[in-house]
């Protein structure tokens, strides 16, 4: 494909590489406490809002097989979860649980994107949740509607064996981190916060 497609990068469409130094420079930001006007009961950090470098890399993660840019996102990932450890902010090494997807979605972009990019970030992880049934698509929907859309969508696919930390690419209204953590919690998992590439 690099034949064909002259690559660009993902954050400000200088031709070159896949993500410009200026922009892995922006994407180093550690990530910070946010609040969400649902609570998601655990703490949720962000590594910048929805605008500018985030918004694009965001977005760009999630075009069909954009693997270059998921693999540098789980670099970011890492880097950090390791400055929210050495801050005292998170103990020890969580497994990774990606925010549930639509199978659909999932197949339109060859792969979940998310799911991908917490196995790019070498930490272990596990797929524990997916959504029951047809949910529809959040985009456009108020807090009210988001949270009904939810209840009961999210199923715990399989229970994690260790204390876990929620991934997400974007957090919105933090419904879907609040119907996570809420399925979690009923099987008796630990779920030490979640974090989210960027934050609406
Ligand atoms: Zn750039």
């Amino acid at each position: 494909m690099d034949l064909l497609l002259p690559r660009r990068c993902a954050g400000c469409s200088a031709p070159g590489e896949h993500l410009c130094p200026r922009c892995r420079e922006r994407l180093r930001t550690p990530p910070r406490r946010i609040s969400t006007r649902v609570d998601p009961h655990v703490p949720v950090w962000s590594f910048g809002p929805y605008a500018d470098t985030h918004r694009r890399v965001v977005l760009a993660m999630k075009e069909r097989r954009n693997l270059a840019v998921r693999r540098h996102l789980g670099a970011v990932l890492a880097a950090g979860i390791a400055a929210l450890q050495a801050r005292g902010e998170l103990i020890d090494a969580p497994l990774l649980v990606p925010a549930p997807t639509r199978p659909r979605q999932a197949r339109l972009r060859g792969g979940d994107p998310v799911a991908d990019v917490c196995r790019a970030s070498g930490l272990p992880v596990i797929r524990a949740l997916r959504h029951a049934g047809r949910v529809v698509d959040q985009v456009g929907l108020g807090v009210e509607k988001r949270r009904e859309n939810l209840a009961g969508a999210v199923e715990l696919e399989r229970v994690p064996g260790a204390p876990v930390l929620l991934v997400d690419d974007v957090a919105t209204t933090g419904s879907t981190l609040a119907a996570s953590s809420e399925v979690l919690f009923a099987a008796g998992c630990t779920v030490v916060g979640a974090i989210v590439i960027c934050h609406a």
